[in-house]
């Protein structure tokens, strides 16, 4: 396949002309090299976790020298990338955990939304009466780092879902314990010679992904709010013409916003704007990528360059200063392509070190100086900018983002009548619901996968959702692809059936409303699990879904697992390696259904699965009509 057919982003194509010319290697160059993927790999059935192997499934050799068959190999298989989702979710999450530990009224990292950490206090039984915020902050973050490792009990978020919800979690005994436990357990008992049953395989899957969901991802979001603030709605642009050719351009890449809330600080730095301009910018010019970059748009409108596969066209621009990197979805490729411009490559974090990066560490400890220390350094190198290799791409949408819950409360306000109804529920979302105005919701959340078409899926099958009234939410790269594509303005309401547009014009929103990064997929969590206890149902029986159209990460896995077993059908646009195994894809795409009441579904094109999610949403709605109506029935029979 033509590189430039392997995107649909107009400004990535000009780019991979670029790079070809520049003689640089890039993501789809590779791709093209690798003929054929390995089959064993795909299917998930090879092994290489002892050394004896590795072993791998064909109809000559049905078991691996220990005896494990096609459904011990894939299961295990299956269940480390789950641990290994859970494991970086929940590391980010320690880190911020770690930092509010460190929080001062004077420091470098202060409390800037109090309510919601009284809020959490209360939840936790964290004395808050009479303390100083601090006092309280720190003693919330040693609950909450106890969470990790604690010898008894479960997860303390569970008790927020859905009473229901929470009875289906301990009859199956899938409640998360705490976080680490989960992710060592799973490691241990697909050593060799442990666990050689796929259904408890998948039963200690479902439960390490919710130690994900409901704890880490819970944890590192609500704790991001609390220390750099709740987002609100807010505009910003997108896609990798926000790059300025007068300005020292910053691309932030990563996750952790304890990094990116320093680098956005120290760029406001006045003696740092002054040095910008000495060395002959007209200022610094800061741009996200990946899920810092949504970090940072949610709560500052930080522009954002790009999603996944632009990591390296957003160097081969030549006019990148530094791209900033922490830790996740960071491709090594950079170092190699950095070479090739006058780029800094600055890698900050101990545990994501990258060989012929520029390593300038990064501490929570001294944030603020480090952090000037590397906008610093950045500044310094836009001298050896040569203009002669620059290529800033024209294309740039705006977006409106910042969807917080709580910001979704103050939109759906605007239409609630006060003298019936209180505010800042979800109560005007259920009661679209319930008519049918809005068919359903739709997370679409995840990343690029080089095995489709970059954004193709994405932003064909947001087109289709709101096209059929139904409401999108989305994180991630999902989120970046939206706002390149225009689908996070108001004028995107045109694409919108009427139900949805009526409903985006009277709460003034878009159509696809950007709610964060990927460990915010706990705010759709939170999202659809307070709609279902507004209308006293499960999350199982709301007419939602959730769907990963060009998913490729381990965390990608653990987040597509934790929202099946929090009772939301899940689909996805990339076969996960299972397929080796007939017992695997019967319990994930089938026999969840009956256990947790939801499962996933799997296809590749992205037309059909469109049309399969919005039949499934249509189908889903008998049932919750039928269960609105029998909610009724017993209001009035109360009445009367
Ligand atoms: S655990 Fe079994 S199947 Fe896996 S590599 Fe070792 S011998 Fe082979
Ligand atoms: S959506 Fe996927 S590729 Fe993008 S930052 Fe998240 S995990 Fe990485």
């Amino acid at each position: 396949m033509d590189k430039k057919m392997m995107t649909i982003d107009l400004n990535s194509k000009v780019l991979l002309d670029k790079a070809e010319r520049d003689g640089v290697e890039t993501m789809y160059d590779r791709k093209q090299n690798f003929k054929a993927q390995c089959g064993f790999g795909l299917q998930g059935n090879c092994c290489r976790i002892c050394g004896m192997g590795p072993c791998r499934i064909t109809p000559k050799t049905p078991r691996g020298l220990c005896g494990a068959d096609e459904h011990v190999i894939v299961g295990r298989n299956f269940a480390r990338m789950v641990a290994g989702g859970t494991a970086a979710h929940s590391d980010h999450a320690r880190d911020i955990a770690h930092t509010m530990a460190l929080a001062s009224r004077n420091g470098n990292y202060t409390i800037k939304d109090e309510s919601k950490l009284i809020t959490l206090a209360k939840e936790w039984d964290v004395e808050t009466e009479g303390r100083d915020i601090y006092d309280i902050a720190h003693e919330v973050a040693d609950v909450a780092l106890m969470e990790f490792g604690k010898p008894y009990g479960v997860a303390r978020f569970l008790k927020n879902a859905p009473v229901k919800r929470q009875k289906v979690w301990k009859e199956l005994g899938i409640e998360p314990r705490a976080i680490d436990r989960e992710v060592a357990t799973i490691m241990h008992s697909t050593h060799i010679g442990c666990t050689a049953d796929i259904d408890s395989l998948i039963h200690m899957s479902l439960r390490t992904s919710l130690a994900d969901g409901w704890a880490g991802s819970m944890i590192g979001t609500r704790f991001s709010d609390i220390l750099f603030g709740t987002p609100t709605v807010r505009e910003t642009e997108a896609n990798l013409g926000v790059l300025e050719e007068n300005k020292v351009n910053i691309i932030l890449h990563g996750h952790e916003p304890s990094l990116s809330e320093m680098i956005v600080l120290a760029s406001e730095d006045p003696e740092l704007v002054e040095l910008a301009k000495e060395v002959g910018a007209d200022g610094i010019n800061l741009a996200g990528m990946c899920c810092t970059g949504n970090e940072v748009t949610m709560r500052h409108g930080v522009k954002t360059a790009g999603d996944f596969h632009q990591q390296e066209l957003a160097i081969v621009t030549g006019a990148v200063e530094a791209m900033i990197v922490d830790v996740q979805c960071i491709f090594p490729a950079l170092a190699k392509v950095a070479k090739c411009y006058h780029t800094k490559f600055i890698t900050t974090f101990p545990k994501a070190k990258i060989a012929e990066s520029t390593y300038m560490e990064f501490s929570e400890e001294t944030a603020y100086e480090d952090a000037r220390r590397i906008v610093r350094e950045a500044i310094l190198n836009f001298k050896n900018r040569d203009k002669s290799k620059v290529l800033i791409p024209e294309l740039k949408s705006s977006a409106t983002v910042g969807y917080s819950l709580d910001a979704i409360l103050g939109q759906l306000d605007r239409v609630v009548n006060s003298q019936i109804d209180p505010t800042g529920t979800l109560k005007p979302l259920a009661d679209c619901l319930k008519s049918g105005v809005l068919r359903g919701a739709v997370g679409v959340v995840g990343c690029n996968n080089a095995k489709g078409v970059s954004n193709k899926a994405h932003i064909t099958i947001m087109k289709e959702l709101i096209k059929n009234d139904i409401l999108v939410v989305t994180t991630g790269c999902g989120a970046s692809a939206a706002a390149k594509f225009g689908l996070m303005t108001k004028e995107a309401r045109k694409l919108a059936g009427k139900g949805l547009a009526t409903v985006c014009e009277l709460v003034d929103i878009p159509p696809v409303l950007h709610l964060g990064s990927c460990v915010d997929c706990s705010r759709i969590l939170e999202i659809v699990s307070e709609t279902a206890k507004t209308l006293d149902m499960d999350i199982c029986d709301l007419p939602v879904a959730g769907v990963a159209p060009e998913w490729m990460s381990e965390k990608a896995v653990a987040i597509g697992t934790y929202v099946v077993a929090s009772g939301i059908d899940t689909y996805l646009g990339i076969m996960p390696p299972v397929k080796g195994s007939s017992r695997a894809v019967e319990i994930l795409c089938d026999e969840l259904q009956d256990i947790v009441g939801a499962k996933f579904t799997v296809n590749e094109n992205p037309e059909e699965l469109a049309q399969i999610i919005i039949s499934d949403i249509e189908k889903k709605r008998v049932h919750f009509e039928k269960l609105v109506e029998e909610k009724m029935k017993q209001v009035v029979e109360v009445e009367v």
